[in-house]
């Protein structure tokens, strides 16, 4: 497929709010869990977004220590892999707290701006603001300036409202946070980001936690999600209906992952439970390939064990199927726009 730009993307989510299902958005870091869910979304013949956090685009950037750099290379291989694949594959950036908004977001933005004036297509379709820090107006402030500036460049901008619990590259909600977004908030995030026609995509949240914790720590409510809807479709009408996503889902019941997509979410974000699947197929080899992946007493151990190329296989091929879980969850399977399948 030709990469997705501004119009498919717009698309995607449309079909998405319209079809009551999401994709599924994939933190990647590098090559492997990059290829991984473009695998992934092809196998299951859904097309789907990757997402480059500020520390993933550290990572990929390596010696050069610039997460700006990382992210631009990421986005440009997945451009390049997507062009082969059956289905569209957007690429968005995902938490970029205040802090970090002259530093990461700001400059991804420039870069987009030059590749337009220079003729070439956008590489991301869409970067994360995480105002969650900030009381609401003051976050709704940043938010505004950053949407102007992405409108100019047909980039869509996520928003969070609200504060998820857990931990997410160093951002921890606060002790006794406000985990649950109000009907306001959502009301509020409309009427400043989206009246004069433009579209954002909001994290409104709902007791949900970033990571994976064991049952019972927090008590999902996405029944907060269909009220701060109606309120907006009350006042605004049902095309005023938002795309919503859900952040933190790993670890949650497929039944309340459905009950979500009844409600606008048309993305959620899988990186606990992706990274562990490529972790763990990784572990697997090295427990069952011990002495082939060390030189153990003396031996010289098997060179085709720890090839890293071998093992690295093997936890992309572990995410791929994780991934697919994931399409299978959100409804996303089989429904991409482009599918040879
Ligand atoms: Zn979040």
């Amino acid at each position: 497929m030709p990469a997705v730009d501004h119009a498919t993307y717009v698309r995607m989510l449309d079909r998405a709010l319209a079809g009551g299902f999401a994709y599924p958005a994939i933190n990647v870091l590098e090559l492997t869990s990059l290829n991984a869910a473009i695998e992934g979304f092809e196998a299951a013949g859904s097309d789907g977004i990757v997402q480059i956090s500020v520390a993933a685009g550290m990572h990929a950037s390596g010696p050069a220590k610039d997460p700006v750099l990382g992210a631009i290379t990421l986005a440009e291989h997945t451009r390049r892999v997507a062009e082969r694949a059956g289905v569209h594959v957007a690429v968005h950036t995902d938490h970029c707290p205040t802090g970090k908004v002259d530093t990461f977001l700001k400059p991804l933005i420039a870069e987009t701006a030059r590749r337009r004036a220079a003729g070439l297509p956008n590489l991301f379709q869409s970067h994360m603001y995480d105002g969650s820090d900030l009381p609401m107006r003051e976050n709704l402030r940043v938010a505004a300036e950053l949407m102007a500036l992405c409108r100019e460049n047909e980039i869509i901008l996520e928003v969070e409202a609200g504060v998820v619990g857990g931990e997410e590259d160093g951002i921890s909600g606060a002790p006794n946070a406000k985990l649950y977004t109000t009907p306001e908030d959502m009301l509020l995030v409309h009427e400043t980001l989206e009246r004069d026609g433009g579209r954002c995509l909001l994290a409104a949240t709902f007791g949900n936690v970033h990571g994976v914790y064991k049952p019972g720590h927090v008590k999902l409510m996405p029944g907060i999600l269909k009220e701060g809807q109606d309120a907006v479709a009350a006042k605004y009408g049902d095309a005023a209906r938002m795309w919503l996503v859900f952040h933190g889902g790993s670890g949650t019941s497929t039944e309340e992952i459905h009950e979500t997509l009844g409600y606008g979410v048309v993305k959620m974000n899988v990186h606990t439970d992706t990274q562990y699947a490529l972790t763990r197929a990784v572990a697997d080899h090295m427990f069952t390939h011990y002495a082939g992946v060390l030189k153990v007493d003396g031996e010289v151990g098997v060179k085709q064990d720890y090839l890293a190329s071998t093992w690295l296989d093997k936890g992309r091929a572990g995410m791929v199927e994780r991934v697919v879980q994931a399409c299978e969850e959100l409804k996303s399977s089989g429904k991409s726009m482009g599918s040879r399948v």
